[in-house]
C-alpha cells in the first residue's frame, strides 16, 4: 500500500471508530457511512476536515451536520430497503446520500435553490440515482409523493410540522430535531401507529439551524 492508501485506511478507521463510540452501531448505517465519502459535499475552505467528526459550514450559511449526528438519525429511523424516504433540509446533500443507500428512494427538498443545484451534482457525480433534490419549503412537506415510510427534518422545528405528519405511512418513523434556534434543541421521534395515533419519544440534545419559511433569498 501506499502512504496516501495508509493515510486514506486510517482516515476512515477513526470516522467508524468516532461514530461507534458516539453511539452509532447499526451495521447497516456503519456500512452506508462508509460506502459515502463526506468530502465531496464540502466545497472549499472546510474540505480538509471533512473525515472529523464535526459540522461545518456550507453555502448560503447553512451547515453539514455532524457524521455521528447523521449517524444517530439514520440509525433512529430504522430504515428498511423497500422503504421512500421523506427528507426535509438537503443541506450539502450528504444525509441524503447515506439515506439513498438504505431506502427505495429519497426526496429531499431545501429552501435554497443552490444547495438543491449543487446537491444534485454530487449525487450525479457519485451515481446516487435515487434521490429527487427539489427547492421548496419542506414545511408542508410533498403532497404529490406522500405518504413516506420515513420523514427525517434537519432543521429545528418549534413543534413537528402537521403537514409531516400528515404526510407519515401508518406504521412509520419521523424524525425531527424541536426546540428554538437559539437554544437547546430535542431530537424527538414520532411513530405514526396503525390506526393513526402518535407515539413521541426523545432521543437526545442537538444542535440545528432553524426551519425557516418560504424561499431563500437565492431563489
Ligand atoms: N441535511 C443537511 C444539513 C441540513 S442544514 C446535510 O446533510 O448537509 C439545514 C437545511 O435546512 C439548510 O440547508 C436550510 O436551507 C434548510 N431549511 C431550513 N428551513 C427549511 C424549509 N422550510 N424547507 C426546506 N429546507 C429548509
Amino acid at each position: 500500500m501506499s502512504a496516501a492508501e495508509i493515510n486514506e485506511a486510517e482516515r476512515k478507521m477513526q470516522f467508524l471508530y468516532a461514530l461507534r463510540s458516539k453511539g452509532v452501531t447499526d451495521q447497516r448505517v456503519l456500512s452506508a457511512m462508509e460506502s459515502v465519502d463526506r468530502g465531496p459535499f464540502i466545497r472549499g475552505l472546510f474540505s480538509e476536515r471533512a473525515y472529523e467528526d464535526m459540522p461545518l459550514p456550507i453555502a448560503c450559511g447553512q451547515t453539514i451536520s455532524q457524521p455521528s449526528v447523521v449517524g444517530l438519525m439514520t440509525q433512529a429511523l430504522q430504515i428498511s430497503p423497500r422503504d421512500k424516504v421523506l427528507e426535509i433540509g438537503t443541506g450539502s446533500g450528504y444525509q441524503a446520500a447515506i439515506l439513498s443507500r438504505l431506502a427505495r428512494r429519497v426526496y429531499t427538498i431545501d429552501r435554497h435553490r443552490r444547495l438543491v443545484q449543487e446537491a444534485r451534482q454530487v449525487f450525479d457525480d457519485l451515481d446516487l440515482t435515487n434521490i429527487t433534490a427539489i427547492t421548496g419549503d419542506g414545511s408542508f412537506g410533498l403532497a404529490d409523493q406522500a405518504p413516506f415510510d420515513r420523514i427525517i427534518v434537519t432543521a429545528a422545528a418549534e413543534d413537528p410540522p402537521g403537514p409531516l405528519i400528515a404526510q407519515l405511512k401508518e406504521g412509520g418513523i419521523m424524525v425531527v430535531p424541536v426546540g428554538q434556534s437559539d437554544a437547546v434543541q430535542h431530537l424527538i421521534r414520532v411513530r405514526k401507529m396503525p390506526g393513526g395515533a402518535l407515539e413521541y419519544d426523545e432521543l437526545r440534545a442537538v444542535r440545528f439551524v432553524p426551519l425557516l419559511e418560504g424561499l431563500g433569498k437565492d431563489t
